[in-house]
Protein backbone atom coordinates (compact mmCIF):
# COMPACT_ATOMS: atom_id res chain seq x y z
CA UNK A 1 0.00 0.00 0.00
CA UNK A 2 1.31 3.41 -0.99
CA UNK A 3 0.50 7.11 -1.22
CA UNK A 4 0.29 7.82 -5.35
CA UNK A 5 -0.29 11.08 -5.28
CA UNK A 6 -1.72 14.20 -2.82
CA UNK A 7 -4.28 16.99 -4.68
CA UNK A 8 -4.38 20.27 -2.71
CA UNK A 9 -7.32 22.60 -3.17
CA UNK A 10 -7.94 26.31 -1.69
CA UNK A 11 -11.99 26.68 -0.63
CA UNK A 12 -13.58 30.35 0.59
CA UNK A 13 -16.67 28.91 2.56
CA UNK A 14 -18.51 32.42 4.09
CA UNK A 15 -19.88 32.81 7.15
CA UNK A 16 -23.60 33.36 7.78
CA UNK A 17 -22.66 36.33 9.52
CA UNK A 18 -19.63 38.34 10.42
CA UNK A 19 -18.05 36.25 13.57
CA UNK A 20 -16.39 38.50 16.18
CA UNK A 21 -14.08 37.44 18.88
CA UNK A 22 -12.04 39.28 21.08
CA UNK A 23 -8.26 39.91 18.68
CA UNK A 24 -10.63 39.69 15.26
CA UNK A 25 -14.09 39.64 12.78
CA UNK A 26 -14.02 36.66 10.52
CA UNK A 27 -16.69 37.03 7.14
CA UNK A 28 -15.08 34.15 5.43
CA UNK A 29 -13.04 30.84 6.61
CA UNK A 30 -9.94 30.35 3.79
CA UNK A 31 -9.09 26.78 4.44
CA UNK A 32 -7.01 23.99 2.08
CA UNK A 33 -8.63 20.12 1.44
CA UNK A 34 -6.69 17.77 1.05
CA UNK A 35 -6.82 14.41 -1.24
CA UNK A 36 -4.41 11.57 -0.58
CA UNK A 37 -4.85 9.00 -3.38
CA UNK A 38 -3.39 5.44 -2.57
CA UNK A 39 -2.31 2.49 -5.32
CA UNK A 40 -5.05 0.31 -4.14
CA UNK A 41 -8.31 2.42 -4.84
CA UNK A 42 -8.43 4.55 -1.70
CA UNK A 43 -8.60 8.35 -1.56
CA UNK A 44 -8.69 9.85 2.05
CA UNK A 45 -10.06 13.68 2.56
CA UNK A 46 -8.05 16.18 5.12
CA UNK A 47 -8.82 19.82 5.83
CA UNK A 48 -6.69 22.44 6.77
CA UNK A 49 -8.00 25.88 8.30
CA UNK A 50 -5.32 27.55 9.09
CA UNK A 51 -5.03 30.60 11.54
CA UNK A 52 -3.05 33.74 11.40
CA UNK A 53 -3.35 34.65 14.99
CA UNK A 54 -3.06 31.07 17.03
CA UNK A 55 -0.64 29.39 14.57
CA UNK A 56 1.27 32.04 12.19
CA UNK A 57 -0.53 30.05 9.29
CA UNK A 58 -2.28 31.38 6.25
CA UNK A 59 -3.49 29.72 3.16
CA UNK A 60 -0.54 30.50 1.45
CA UNK A 61 1.71 29.17 4.16
CA UNK A 62 -0.59 25.70 3.97
CA UNK A 63 0.73 25.37 0.47
CA UNK A 64 3.86 25.78 1.05
CA UNK A 65 4.23 23.58 3.60
CA UNK A 66 2.45 20.81 1.61
CA UNK A 67 5.20 22.13 -1.33
CA UNK A 68 7.37 20.35 1.12
CA UNK A 69 5.96 17.60 2.65
CA UNK A 70 3.94 16.24 0.04
CA UNK A 71 6.85 15.30 -2.28
CA UNK A 72 8.24 13.52 0.10
CA UNK A 73 4.96 11.15 1.46
CA UNK A 74 4.52 9.82 -2.34
CA UNK A 75 4.96 6.22 -2.09
CA UNK A 76 5.02 5.47 2.03
CA UNK A 77 2.18 3.52 3.72
CA UNK A 78 -1.04 5.64 4.46
CA UNK A 79 -1.25 3.37 7.48
CA UNK A 80 2.15 3.94 9.18
CA UNK A 81 0.36 7.43 10.54
CA UNK A 82 3.07 8.18 13.32
CA UNK A 83 5.65 7.40 10.84
CA UNK A 84 4.40 9.85 8.21
CA UNK A 85 4.03 12.51 11.19
CA UNK A 86 7.68 12.21 12.19
CA UNK A 87 8.67 12.36 8.50
CA UNK A 88 6.42 15.79 8.32
CA UNK A 89 8.26 17.11 11.69
CA UNK A 90 11.33 16.62 10.29
CA UNK A 91 10.68 18.05 6.91
CA UNK A 92 9.19 20.90 8.19
CA UNK A 93 8.68 22.87 11.90
CA UNK A 94 5.38 24.05 13.25
CA UNK A 95 2.84 24.34 10.69
CA UNK A 96 0.43 21.89 12.67
CA UNK A 97 -3.01 23.33 10.73
CA UNK A 98 -1.32 21.98 7.21
CA UNK A 99 -0.17 18.80 8.85
CA UNK A 100 -2.97 17.93 10.06
CA UNK A 101 -4.83 18.22 6.70
CA UNK A 102 -2.53 15.30 5.50
CA UNK A 103 -3.25 13.00 9.50
CA UNK A 104 -7.26 13.59 8.63
CA UNK A 105 -7.07 12.38 4.99
CA UNK A 106 -4.45 9.12 6.53
CA UNK A 107 -7.58 8.37 9.46
CA UNK A 108 -9.89 8.40 6.79
CA UNK A 109 -7.59 6.27 4.67
CA UNK A 110 -7.40 3.97 7.82
CA UNK A 111 -11.26 3.46 8.07
CA UNK A 112 -11.45 2.79 4.55
CA UNK A 113 -9.09 0.30 4.51
CA UNK A 114 -10.74 -1.17 7.57
CA UNK A 115 -14.24 -0.68 6.21
CA UNK A 116 -14.88 0.47 9.84
CA UNK A 117 -16.03 4.51 10.64
CA UNK A 118 -12.74 5.47 12.05
CA UNK A 119 -14.00 6.60 15.81
CA UNK A 120 -14.80 2.94 16.28
CA UNK A 121 -11.00 2.22 15.60
CA UNK A 122 -9.30 4.82 17.77
CA UNK A 123 -11.62 4.30 20.49
CA UNK A 124 -15.22 3.97 19.99
CA UNK A 125 -16.30 4.93 23.87
CA UNK A 126 -19.30 6.91 22.80
CA UNK A 127 -21.87 7.40 19.31
CA UNK A 128 -22.60 11.10 19.59
CA UNK A 129 -21.47 14.40 21.54
CA UNK A 130 -22.78 17.36 22.64
CA UNK A 131 -21.45 20.46 20.48
CA UNK A 132 -21.92 24.16 22.08
CA UNK A 133 -23.26 27.12 19.65
CA UNK A 134 -20.76 30.02 19.85
CA UNK A 135 -22.20 33.29 19.87
CA UNK A 136 -20.18 35.91 18.27
CA UNK A 137 -19.39 38.84 20.20
CA UNK A 138 -22.01 41.32 19.83
CA UNK A 139 -24.34 43.57 22.13
CA UNK A 140 -25.60 42.22 25.08
CA UNK A 141 -29.38 42.09 24.18
CA UNK A 142 -28.45 40.83 20.42
CA UNK A 143 -26.48 37.47 22.32
CA UNK A 144 -29.58 36.92 24.53
CA UNK A 145 -31.68 37.09 21.57
CA UNK A 146 -29.18 35.05 19.57
CA UNK A 147 -29.09 32.41 22.38
CA UNK A 148 -33.08 32.37 22.54
CA UNK A 149 -33.73 31.25 19.21
CA UNK A 150 -30.40 28.79 19.44
CA UNK A 151 -32.46 27.46 22.19
CA UNK A 152 -35.87 26.76 19.89
CA UNK A 153 -33.41 25.10 17.43
CA UNK A 154 -32.17 22.46 20.17
CA UNK A 155 -28.87 23.54 21.21
CA UNK A 156 -28.26 22.80 25.46
CA UNK A 157 -24.83 24.73 25.49
CA UNK A 158 -23.15 27.81 24.50
CA UNK A 159 -19.91 29.48 24.35
CA UNK A 160 -20.21 33.02 24.53
CA UNK A 161 -17.18 34.80 23.50
CA UNK A 162 -16.43 37.75 25.30
CA UNK A 163 -12.97 39.48 26.74
CA UNK A 164 -13.72 42.79 24.91
CA UNK A 165 -14.23 45.04 28.29
CA UNK A 166 -14.92 43.33 31.88
CA UNK A 167 -18.20 45.78 32.40
CA UNK A 168 -19.68 45.03 29.29
CA UNK A 169 -18.51 41.17 29.07
CA UNK A 170 -20.77 40.83 32.23
CA UNK A 171 -23.46 42.36 30.96
CA UNK A 172 -23.33 39.75 28.16
CA UNK A 173 -23.24 37.06 30.62
CA UNK A 174 -25.92 38.34 32.86
CA UNK A 175 -28.91 39.08 29.45
CA UNK A 176 -27.57 35.78 28.46
CA UNK A 177 -28.80 33.88 31.47
CA UNK A 178 -31.97 36.04 32.37
CA UNK A 179 -33.01 35.46 28.81
CA UNK A 180 -32.42 30.88 28.59
CA UNK A 181 -33.03 30.47 32.28
CA UNK A 182 -30.65 27.89 34.13
CA UNK A 183 -31.28 24.56 32.24
CA UNK A 184 -28.76 25.51 29.99
CA UNK A 185 -24.88 25.15 30.22
CA UNK A 186 -22.79 28.69 29.55
CA UNK A 187 -19.24 28.53 28.52
CA UNK A 188 -16.89 31.76 28.28
CA UNK A 189 -14.15 32.38 26.11
CA UNK A 190 -12.14 35.54 26.39
CA UNK A 191 -9.65 34.67 24.07
CA UNK A 192 -6.84 35.93 25.91
CA UNK A 193 -8.53 39.97 26.42
CA UNK A 194 -8.39 40.05 29.59
CA UNK A 195 -5.61 40.66 32.08
CA UNK A 196 -5.43 38.83 35.18
CA UNK A 197 -6.30 41.47 37.57
CA UNK A 198 -9.97 41.98 35.42
CA UNK A 199 -10.42 38.26 35.04
CA UNK A 200 -9.91 37.66 38.44
CA UNK A 201 -12.43 40.27 39.45
CA UNK A 202 -14.89 39.59 36.87
CA UNK A 203 -14.78 35.77 37.34
CA UNK A 204 -15.93 36.47 41.05
CA UNK A 205 -18.56 38.31 39.88
CA UNK A 206 -19.74 35.68 37.11
CA UNK A 207 -19.87 32.77 39.72
CA UNK A 208 -23.44 33.65 40.28
CA UNK A 209 -24.34 32.42 36.63
CA UNK A 210 -23.33 29.07 37.09
CA UNK A 211 -20.37 29.11 33.85
CA UNK A 212 -19.70 25.42 32.99
CA UNK A 213 -16.15 27.10 32.47
CA UNK A 214 -13.95 30.10 31.58
CA UNK A 215 -11.77 29.69 28.89
CA UNK A 216 -8.12 31.27 28.02
CA UNK A 217 -8.96 34.49 30.07
CA UNK A 218 -5.64 35.70 29.54
CA UNK A 219 -2.46 35.73 26.93
CA UNK A 220 -1.64 31.96 26.79
CA UNK A 221 2.18 32.37 27.26
CA UNK A 222 1.12 33.88 30.75
CA UNK A 223 1.39 30.36 32.32
CA UNK A 224 1.94 31.97 36.03
CA UNK A 225 -0.98 33.96 35.48
CA UNK A 226 -2.77 31.06 34.51
CA UNK A 227 -2.09 29.61 37.66
CA UNK A 228 -3.25 32.92 39.36
CA UNK A 229 -6.49 33.08 38.16
CA UNK A 230 -6.74 29.23 38.76
CA UNK A 231 -6.51 30.13 42.35
CA UNK A 232 -8.31 32.53 42.89
CA UNK A 233 -11.43 31.65 40.82
CA UNK A 234 -14.06 28.82 41.32
CA UNK A 235 -15.57 28.57 37.85
CA UNK A 236 -13.21 26.01 36.02
CA UNK A 237 -10.15 27.50 33.80
CA UNK A 238 -9.58 25.90 30.08
CA UNK A 239 -6.45 26.53 28.22
CA UNK A 240 -6.91 27.06 24.46
CA UNK A 241 -4.43 29.30 22.89
CA UNK A 242 -1.42 28.15 25.68
CA UNK A 243 -1.89 24.36 23.97
CA UNK A 244 -0.66 23.43 20.79
CA UNK A 245 1.43 20.43 21.28
CA UNK A 246 1.30 17.38 23.98
CA UNK A 247 4.28 19.21 25.89
CA UNK A 248 2.13 22.10 26.10
CA UNK A 249 -0.60 20.08 27.58
CA UNK A 250 2.06 18.57 29.84
CA UNK A 251 3.67 21.86 30.85
CA UNK A 252 0.70 23.98 32.03
CA UNK A 253 -0.63 20.40 34.29
CA UNK A 254 3.19 20.53 35.98
CA UNK A 255 2.11 24.48 36.65
CA UNK A 256 -0.83 23.64 38.09
CA UNK A 257 -2.13 26.47 35.73
CA UNK A 258 -5.52 24.85 34.04
CA UNK A 259 -8.13 22.23 34.86
CA UNK A 260 -9.00 21.38 31.24
CA UNK A 261 -7.92 21.68 27.42
CA UNK A 262 -9.08 22.87 24.40
CA UNK A 263 -7.97 20.36 22.08
CA UNK A 264 -8.25 21.50 18.23
CA UNK A 265 -6.98 19.25 15.53
CA UNK A 266 -5.08 22.60 13.52
CA UNK A 267 -3.02 23.45 16.60
CA UNK A 268 -2.35 19.74 17.37
CA UNK A 269 -1.45 19.07 13.90
CA UNK A 270 -3.93 16.50 13.42
CA UNK A 271 -5.68 13.63 15.35
CA UNK A 272 -2.50 11.66 15.76
CA UNK A 273 -1.08 14.34 18.81
CA UNK A 274 -4.82 15.78 19.85
CA UNK A 275 -4.81 12.04 20.97
CA UNK A 276 -1.58 12.26 22.64
CA UNK A 277 -2.17 15.74 24.62
CA UNK A 278 -5.84 13.98 25.77
CA UNK A 279 -4.18 10.67 26.98
CA UNK A 280 -1.70 12.91 29.08
CA UNK A 281 -4.62 15.03 30.21
CA UNK A 282 -6.50 12.06 31.39
CA UNK A 283 -3.58 10.66 33.54
CA UNK A 284 -3.76 14.06 35.25
CA UNK A 285 -7.40 13.59 36.20
CA UNK A 286 -7.83 17.05 33.27
CA UNK A 287 -10.58 16.24 30.85
CA UNK A 288 -10.30 18.30 27.56
CA UNK A 289 -12.92 19.88 24.69
CA UNK A 290 -12.35 19.42 21.35
CA UNK A 291 -12.55 22.99 19.62
CA UNK A 292 -12.05 24.09 16.21
CA UNK A 293 -11.26 26.96 14.11
CA UNK A 294 -12.99 27.56 10.84
CA UNK A 295 -13.29 24.40 9.16
CA UNK A 296 -15.92 22.77 6.76
CA UNK A 297 -17.66 19.38 7.56
CA UNK A 298 -14.62 17.98 6.65
CA UNK A 299 -12.59 18.92 9.46
CA UNK A 300 -15.31 19.04 12.22
CA UNK A 301 -15.98 15.11 11.01
CA UNK A 302 -12.64 14.34 12.04
CA UNK A 303 -13.17 16.34 15.48
CA UNK A 304 -16.44 14.13 15.90
CA UNK A 305 -14.89 10.92 14.96
CA UNK A 306 -12.34 11.63 17.95
CA UNK A 307 -14.56 12.86 20.37
CA UNK A 308 -16.55 9.97 19.93
CA UNK A 309 -13.50 8.02 20.22
CA UNK A 310 -11.87 9.02 23.44
CA UNK A 311 -13.70 9.20 26.80
CA UNK A 312 -11.60 11.90 28.06
CA UNK A 313 -12.86 14.24 25.22
CA UNK A 314 -15.36 15.05 27.25
CA UNK A 315 -16.88 18.09 25.90
CA UNK A 316 -17.15 19.58 22.06
CA UNK A 317 -17.19 23.18 20.13
CA UNK A 318 -17.93 21.77 17.03
CA UNK A 319 -19.97 24.28 15.27
CA UNK A 320 -17.83 26.17 12.91
CA UNK A 321 -19.40 24.16 9.78
CA UNK A 322 -23.00 25.53 11.51
CA UNK A 323 -21.78 29.37 11.75
CA UNK A 324 -20.65 28.86 7.68
CA UNK A 325 -23.18 28.87 5.18
CA UNK A 326 -21.33 27.57 2.10
CA UNK A 327 -21.68 24.11 2.60
CA UNK A 328 -18.48 22.05 1.25
CA UNK A 329 -20.08 18.78 1.93
CA UNK A 330 -23.31 17.63 -0.13
CA UNK A 331 -23.41 14.23 1.36
CA UNK A 332 -21.99 12.37 4.39
CA UNK A 333 -20.01 13.31 7.59
CA UNK A 334 -20.98 14.27 10.58
CA UNK A 335 -24.96 15.21 11.67
CA UNK A 336 -26.05 17.41 13.90
CA UNK A 337 -28.90 16.23 15.38
CA UNK A 338 -30.66 18.77 18.26
CA UNK A 339 -27.35 19.37 20.27
CA UNK A 340 -25.68 16.47 19.29
CA UNK A 341 -23.08 15.63 16.50
CA UNK A 342 -23.10 12.16 15.18
CA UNK A 343 -19.76 10.26 13.57
CA UNK A 344 -21.13 8.94 10.43
CA UNK A 345 -20.97 5.09 10.54
CA UNK A 346 -20.05 4.65 6.63
CA UNK A 347 -16.59 3.87 6.48
CA UNK A 348 -13.25 6.16 7.49
CA UNK A 349 -14.71 9.72 8.08
CA UNK A 350 -17.67 9.13 5.82
CA UNK A 351 -17.55 11.76 3.75
CA UNK A 352 -19.30 11.07 0.33
CA UNK A 353 -18.92 14.04 -1.76
CA UNK A 354 -17.81 17.38 -2.09
CA UNK A 355 -19.66 20.41 -3.46
CA UNK A 356 -17.25 20.64 -6.53
CA UNK A 357 -18.52 24.41 -7.12
CA UNK A 358 -16.79 25.23 -3.80
CA UNK A 359 -14.04 22.65 -4.45
CA UNK A 360 -12.64 23.73 -7.86
CA UNK A 361 -9.75 22.11 -9.03
CA UNK A 362 -6.58 21.43 -7.58
CA UNK A 363 -4.10 24.23 -6.82
CA UNK A 364 -1.02 21.70 -6.80
CA UNK A 365 -0.88 17.99 -7.55
CA UNK A 366 2.26 16.30 -5.90
CA UNK A 367 3.04 12.85 -7.67
MG1 LIG B 1 -10.95 29.44 22.46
Amino acid sequence: MAIQSIEAYSVVLRYREPFRIAPSTTVESHNVIVKVVTDFGVIGIGESSPSERVTHETPQTVIETLDEIAPNLIGMCPLRIEQISETMDELVAENPSAKAAIDIALHDILGKVARKPLFKLIGGFREAILTDLTLGIKEPEEMASDAVKAVKRGFKAFKVKVGVNPLEDFERIQKIREAIGSEIAIRIDANQGWTVNEAVTLLKRLEAFEIEFVEQPIKGDDIQGLAAIREASQIPLMADESVHTPEDALHLIKENAVDMINIKLMKSGGILKAKKIAVIAEAANVPCMIGCMGESTVGITAGVHLAAALKNIQYADLDSDILIADKLVSKGGAELVASQRIPSMKPGLGIIKLKEELLGNPLRVYK
